[in-house]
């Protein structure tokens, strides 16, 4: 099977379905840690890479482990071989797949989209074009130790198309010198495009003359493509990627796991690479210990909810008390914002108060507002939840209970590796914060993070003042959307 390049987003839809169905998946070093990521959770993983340097496991074995694999996991099982780009372009794939023949494996190729066509478009090169080149050519400048390349360049510049070379980083010197002396024209266009589709992709841009030392001095690594032609004029024109607002930007997302995809997703269309480290985890009360007090709803005149997480809470605890929300019927519904009167909207419950700001002060006093005499309100929401909600009720007279239905959890994971170096280095842009937790969160991960360097990109005032606190440079979103939040990273002035 097929990976593609790198970005999860050009697996096939194929290969996507049969990843997430695999019992075992042998991969090798060019598959991303993203599209591992979309097999199925029981599926063994299994790396075969080929480390240049380090010794790689020899073709042989790796024919020999497919098929015992796929013996192990028997009929009705699959084992799925993955591998960069295309399996047949420079994989190797036909040598596994004459193995399993052989063996009596029953396979099926998945083809991917290959690095020879799809990284040069990414960047800005079509590998033809009707006004400069009628054919491309696949090459493989990878050369045995000790021995001279194995490529026919006079049959290469007589052909007069685009010529696009894996595996060229280590020989792009003696690919050039080899079209040179084969008599291309040393302006010919050229260009190296290292780790295409990923968030760090990179073009140099040159002729045949210029490009080995233009790509040198820019420390250009391991994958990377050398294109070479007429074609690579227009890169400067149709390279969609280098403009984007964050394109080469490097953003860290702090919001609990399950709530980052939106404004990480938002982050990487704008060109950002993202990194995401949930700094906080909110972890609901078991719904049986909220059972009793949910018991008591009919006791109270107002139940009041201060984000979705505290409604899908309530829910789950009339559920653990054998109730549902006609449980309560009796009680009138006050909602903190927009998104916590859908969540209850969701689960059939209309709010009866949602105030014009969407704050706990502001809550507090519509709420004392909205009261009669004698009401009493359930509060249900996070321990240690903010002072003002219960600070406005009490000025106004208003009794209430402060349950604690869940609580968030600072730091709910080790920070991912490598990570605090690059903070170190300055190599980080800047980081989103979406709660005043997520800062703190963030701030016990990282004591070390040199937080002047950082700009910290909020989610509304209060979140503001924590990352202030620590002294980060402060942006804060115009409005309190992901939207505007991602909005607002791009429209940073970023120093370097
Ligand atoms: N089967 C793969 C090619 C395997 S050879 C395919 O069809 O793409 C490995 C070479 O592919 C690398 O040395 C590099 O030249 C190229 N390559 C693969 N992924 C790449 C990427 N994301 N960016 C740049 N080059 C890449």
């Amino acid at each position: 099977m097929g990976a593609g390049p790198g970005d999860p987003g050009l697996l096939t839809v194929r290969a996507r379905d049969l990843l997430n169905r695999a019992d075992v998946v042998v991969y090798d070093r060019l598959v991303s840690p993203a599209t591992l990521a979309l097999a199925a959770p029981h599926a063994r993983l299994v790396d075969v890479g080929k480390h240049a340097g380090n010794h790689p496991v020899p073709q042989g074995q790796i024919n020999e482990l497919l098929v015992e694999e796929a013996r192990r996991v028997g009929v009705g099982g699959l084992v799925v071989r993955l591998k960069g780009g295309d399996p047949y372009v420079f994989g190797r794939g036909g040598e596994e797949a004459c193995r399993l023949r052989e063996a009596g494996v029953p396979f099926e190729v998945v083809p991917g989209v290959t690095s020879a066509v799809a990284v040069p478009a990414l960047a800005g090169v079509p590998v033809t074009d009707r006004r400069c080149a009628s054919s491309f050519h696949v090459v493989t400048a990878h050369r045995r130790a000790g021995e001279p390349l194995d490529i026919d360049f006079g049959a290469l510049v007589r052909a007069g198309g685009t010529l696009v070379f894996l595996m060229a980083v280590s020989t792009l010197g003696e690919v050039c010198a080899g079209l040179a002396a084969a008599g291309m024209d040393p302006q010919t266009p050229a260009a190296v495009i290292e780790r295409g589709s990923l968030p760090e992709q990179r073009r140099i841009d040159g002729t045949l003359a210029t490009i080995e030392g233009r790509a040198r001095a820019a420390a250009v690594e391991s994958p990377a493509v050398l294109v070479v032609g007429a074609v690579c004029a227009l890169a400067p024109h149709l390279d969609f990627h280098s403009r984007l607002p964050l394109a080469g930007r490097r953003v860290i997302v702090t919001r609990p796991r399950d709530r980052a995809e939106g404004l990480a997703a938002r982050l990487a269309a704008l060109g950002a690479r993202v990194d995401l480290v949930p700094c906080v985890e909110t972890r609901s009360v078991p719904p049986v210990l909220l059972a009793p007090v949910v018991e008591r709803v009919p006791e109270f005149s107002w139940v009041v909810l201060t984000s979705t997480f505290g409604v899908r809470c309530l829910m789950a605890a009339l559920d653990a008390a054998g109730r549902d929300v006609r449980w309560l019927a009796g009680a009138r519904v006050a909602a903190i914002g927009s998104a916590t009167a859908a969540e209850l909207a969701r689960r059939g419950v209309r709010a009866d108060l949602v105030p014009a700001v969407y704050d706990g002060a502001h809550l507090g006093v519509a709420l004392a507002e909205a009261a009669a005499p004698g009401d009493c309100a359930l509060l249900f929401r996070a321990a240690a939840g903010t002072a003002d909600l219960p600070d406005a009720l009490d000025a106004a007279g208003v009794p209430y209970e402060d349950v604690a239905a869940y609580e968030t959890v600072l730091a709910p994971e080790p920070a991912p590796e490598g990570l605090a170096a690059a903070l170190a280095a300055g190599a980080v842009d800047a980081v989103t914060f979406t709660s005043g937790s997520t800062v703190e969160g963030f701030a016990h991960l990282f004591p070390d993070a040199p937080s002047w360097r950082l700009v910290a990109v909020c989610l509304g005032e209060r979140t503001a003042a924590h990352a202030r606190a620590h002294g980060y440079q402060v942006v804060v979103a115009p409005e309190a959307t992901v939207d505007a939040l991602a909005r607002a990273v791009a429209g940073v002035q970023f120093s370097a």
